[in-house]
């Protein structure tokens, strides 16, 4: 995904997509200790990098010194510099939206989306067997996950998956994506192995 939006973003003479950021750069990014033009070197990576905004937005919000033993203005995303970030992932999620969703319709109270099936979609589907996901802590991890990946719903009832999902062994097997379909707070999903 994150090369696909360099690919995008970068076409020809740009970064190389394959240069993420180094765990040791992103750490010193988190705790503040990279100077201005560092700051902004790594962020023009991760405006074009889903993988290492994911990163980045995993590390602040599991980090244990936000906002504790820094006084604020130490802490780069509660200065003014946050404000430049907001926008480099709105930019992020637009571009994301239009490549993982094929479509979706707002004005029919429908709507349908198909995402791509990471791991953390995987083990909400594997959480047990059940084709029907009625209120319950596992609904929350789905409508959550849902949102978190730009799906514009609020609320779910329930939701219904057309056939048990059993994990591929295969890494080679063809990629799947997670289709839905979200009618009256009702979610459909059904996995395929096209979009
Ligand atoms: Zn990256």
């Amino acid at each position: 995904m994150g090369k696909w939006i360099n690919r995008i973003l970068v076409p020809s003479s740009g970064q190389d997509a394959s240069a993420h950021i180094a765990p040791e750069d992103m750490a010193r990014l988190v705790d503040a200790a990279v100077d201005d033009t560092e700051r902004e070197r790594l962020f023009q990576h991760i405006n074009r990098c889903r993988r290492c905004y994911d990163i980045l937005k995993h590390s602040i919000e599991g980090n244990p010194f936000a906002g504790t033993k820094r006084s604020d203005a130490s802490v780069w995303w509660k200065r003014r510099t946050v404000y430049a970030l907001a926008a480099s992932i709105l930019l992020i999620f637009i571009i994301s939206g239009q490549l993982v969703y094929r479509h979706w319709t707002r004005d029919t109270g429908i709507v349908s989306a198909t995402l791509d099936l990471d791991q953390q979609l995987i083990d909400i589907l594997l959480e047990d067997s059940a084709l029907q996901i009625g209120q319950s802590p596992r609904l929350s991890r789905l409508l959550s996950a849902l949102r978190q990946r730009g799906v514009p719903v609020d609320r779910i009832q329930l939701a219904v998956l057309s056939k048990p999902y059993y994990q591929k062994k295969d890494i080679f097997a063809p990629p799947e994506y997670l289709h839905i379909r979200i009618e009256d707070n009702i979610a459909y999903l059904e996995v395929k192995e096209g979009k």
